[in-house]
């Protein structure tokens, strides 16, 4: 039976990624009393669940960092303020009660809440598989989707699978442990970011073969090769300790779609001067929310959240509006 929570929160937060993470700091900064709740025992949705060990260039203030220190740094800023985080918790339905606020089920519970920040990213991540025939029986043998600490391939010939950004960052990153990094991708253009391709290209371990594909993961308990069919020149067979399939992550919003809010493909629209979605008291930041011009990154999402909160404060509080700079909330920064 769901456990029914009584308590009713300002603002529920909907997916501890980095811009949920952010949206709570924020959020609780200003006064709201906030939840977040995040399906995976661990907060910091891709960063620590897909690239842990990879540098991220592009936060403002951080020259490069480590996805994962950047993840447990939004952790440290949001427990400051010491919203109520919910782990391994799954949102699935949302109820909009008579008195103008909500109650979200989840898979082990019931909320109560007067707003909604729905930060779910692209869901839960299931990996693009690479279509080599049999591939599935090589996860876990050598073949990885969720990539392990970087020094798992000192010294070791790694094949990375795909051409755009998750398999470039994935070979560049690889290349500073491993001995050889070889990058097979169907097609000679790359979508990755130009200067990302430039410096594959650059660097004296990575070998490019292109227009050419996975075929068959040879090996015996463990992968120990690949057989490879370039487009023009036929296949290869080519020995290698690991492959990483980089061909990215399935974008699925989940029982999110069910809400009744308008879509665009796996996100939820928003209306940009507010980041709200549209049923009213629901927002959406982050890889979920869509809206003409969006891009998909951390700042990106960092500044949505900015204005989705200055807007949830509003509906809070009719008659306030923007948010006070974090300077001038002395009690709160102690
Ligand atoms: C390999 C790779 C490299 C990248 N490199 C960069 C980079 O260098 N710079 C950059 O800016 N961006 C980068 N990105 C993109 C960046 O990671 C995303 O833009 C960012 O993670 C989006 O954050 P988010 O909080 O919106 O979503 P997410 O990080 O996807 O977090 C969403 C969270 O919501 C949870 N969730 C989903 N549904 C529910 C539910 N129903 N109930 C409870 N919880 C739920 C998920 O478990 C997840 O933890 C990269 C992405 C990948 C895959």
């Amino acid at each position: 039976m769901e456990a029914v929570r009584t308590e009713l929160f300002d603002l529920t937060i909907v997916g501890g990624g980095p811009v949920g993470m952010f949206g709570a700091t924020l959020a609780s900064l200003h006064g709201m009393k906030v939840k977040i709740i995040e399906s995976l025992p661990e907060l910091g949705g891709q960063l620590y669940a897909l690239y842990p060990e990879k540098p991220v260039y592009d936060v403002a203030g951080f020259p490069a960092v480590p996805a994962k220190d950047l993840a447990l740094s939004l952790v440290a800023q949001m427990e400051r303020y010491r919203p109520e985080v919910v782990l391994k918790e799954s949102v699935e339905t949302v109820e909009a009660l008579a008195d103008g606020t909500f109650l979200l089920h989840s898979n082990k519970g019931v909320h109560g809440t007067r707003a909604i920040l729905l930060a779910v990213g692209i869901g839960s991540f299931l990996p693009r598989r690479i279509p080599a025939q049999g591939a599935e029986s090589w996860e876990g043998k050598g073949l990885h989707y969720f990539v392990p600490p970087l020094d798992t391939f000192a010294g070791q010939h790694v094949l990375v699978v795909g051409g755009g950004d998750t398999a470039v960052d994935w070979a560049l990153a690889v290349a500073g442990k491993a001995r050889q990094v070889t990058v097979v991708h169907r097609r000679n253009e790359f979508r990755a970011q130009e200067d990302s391709v430039r410096q594959m290209h650059e660097t004296d371990n990575i070998n490019v073969v292109t227009p050419a594909e996975v075929e068959e993961i040879l090996g015996a308990d463990e992968v120990s090769g690949v057989r490879i069919r370039h487009q023009e020149k036929g296949s290869h067979e080519l020995n290698v300790d690991a492959i990483i399939g980089g061909l990215g992550f399935h974008p699925d919003l989940g029982p999110v779609k069910t809400w009744g809010l308008e879509l665009k493909g796996s996100t939820i629209k928003v209306a940009p001067e507010s980041m709200m979605t549209t049923r009213p008291g629901i927002w959406a930041v982050g890889d979920a929310a869509f809206y003409p011009g969006k891009v998909k990154l951390i700042a990106t999402g960092f500044g949505e959240v900015g204005i989705a909160v200055a807007q949830i404060r509003t509906f809070l509080h009719p008659g306030v509006s923007g948010l006070p700079h974090s300077t001038t909330l002395k009690n709160k920064n102690r």
